[in-house]
């Protein structure tokens, strides 16, 4: 063999069986091959384990698959390149045209987008209400045949909470499928209700860092198996490097979510405390109207802490540039604390009712709590709140 034939054919290492590397390797690789034709054929007849082609499958995929369809209680999980990549390929992977998609305005904009715009164009139709209104999602499901409800719990930025089994009890009823977005509650929350889809960021709490995008799809296996190959085909695949970055974060995730969680509980209540404030989102305040159901529902409350404050857009902007260790950065979940004044988010696209149901106000502003020491964050809230006033 030449040396420019044996740099195309590098030699290959194999690790015994009885011999495991403690983390998993990256396997950073589009192609894998199996000794002859007929052994081929057989993995792609299905009659063989084994990987073929990355955009499909792959071992450090697989891992990270199996990992999170567990925490989740589901049977498998399908991983893409981005939380929105999840939600794109899931909603084209199960509508076709003529169907009708049950959404709501307080979820996050893209999907709002991609409900109403992308698949507005292919002749989906929807209807958007606020999560709240519990008598229109009842008219809605018994008068108008619908595939899909596409949901969230808690919101953002306002961490409403839905009333899950009431929704999952009325979508059953009317032959309609759930998907839940459960990137804010995390895998660990809402697996016992009896929810189709569950659709995760793994930019957020998954990896932790902010440093790797990706996206996570859930579901029973009938159903990720009918789904397989649509999602596959968008092609939207989740590299190896950045599943072996996820898979590394989700070791501290559960150190990670219980700190972040506490810490966001010592914010919301410094904030419902403080005189410049006129309302917390927070549903781990017991002045939460939802309290008691997000107690129910859930096992902790999650780290964005939102709120209004005695103001408005300039206000707002003020508090979060006099803010020193809260970036101003899109984006949650990560190990630092990040801040988001009303004039840099979204929701332009709801009509003035969905909006005010949205709660995004002028004064409003989103937290989104790490892991740093809870007092420092206090300090630091303390007196960008006196400097926004000053
Ligand atoms: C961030 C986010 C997404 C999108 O995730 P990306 O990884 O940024 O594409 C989807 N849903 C929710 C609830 C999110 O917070």
């Amino acid at each position: 063999m030449k040396r420019d034939t044996l740099v195309n054919h590098p030699p290959a290492v194999t690790v015994p069986a009885d011999n495991r590397p403690l983390v998993g390797p990256i396997h950073q690789s589009v192609k894998f091959s199996f000794d002859d034709t007929a052994e081929t054929l057989e993995y792609l007849r299905g009659e063989r384990d084994g990987f073929f082609y990355s955009r499909s499958s792959n071992p450090t995929l697989k891992q990270l698959e199996i990992l999170l369809a567990r925490l989740q209680g589901r049977d498998d999980c399908l991983l893409v390149g981005s939380g929105v990549a999840a939600v794109a390929s899931s909603l084209l992977s199960l509508v076709r045209q003529g169907e009708h998609v049950l959404a709501f305005a307080e979820s996050y904009g893209p999907t709002r987008y991609l409900v109403r715009d992308l698949l507005g164009r292919f002749g989906v139709t929807h209807t958007l209400l606020s999560i709240e209104d519990l008598a229109g999602i009842e008219r809605v499901l018994a008068g108008t045949p619908t595939r899909l409800v596409v949901f969230e719990s808690p919101t953002n930025p306002v961490n409403k909470i839905a009333d899950i089994a009431h929704l999952t009890a009325q979508a059953r009823r009317a032959g309609a499928l759930t998907v839940m977005d459960n990137t804010l509650a995390g895998f660990h929350n809402h697996g016992g209700f009896e929810i189709d889809l569950y659709l995760h960021s793994l930019t957020k709490y998954a990896s932790g860092h902010g440093d790797v995008m990706g996206g996570a799809i859930i579901g029973p296996q009938a159903l990720i198996d009918r789904m397989r190959k649509d999602v596959t085909t968008i092609g939207a695949t989740l590299d190896p490097h950045a599943a072996f970055l996820i898979q590394r974060g989700m070791r501290t995730y559960f150190l990670r979510h219980q700190r972040q969680c506490a810490n966001a509980l010592e914010v919301a209540r410094f904030l419902a405390a403080h005189p410049r404030v006129e309302r917390v989102f927070h549903a781990g305040l017991a002045s939460h109207p939802q309290h008691a159901l997000a107690a129910r529902q859930m096992g902790d409350f999650g780290a964005v802490v939102s709120f209004d404050l005695a103001g408005g857009l300039a206000e707002g902007a003020r508090f979060a540039d006099a803010l020193r260790l809260f970036s101003i950065a899109a984006s949650l979940g990560s190990v630092e604390s990040l801040v988001m004044p009303a004039k840099l988010m979204g929701g332009q696209d709801l009509e003035p009712g969905l909006r005010a149901a949205a709660l995004i106000g002028p004064g409003t502003v989103r937290l989104s709590i790490g892991i740093e020491d809870a007092g420092d964050l206090l300090e630091d809230l303390g007196q960008a709140l006196a400097r926004a006033f000053a």
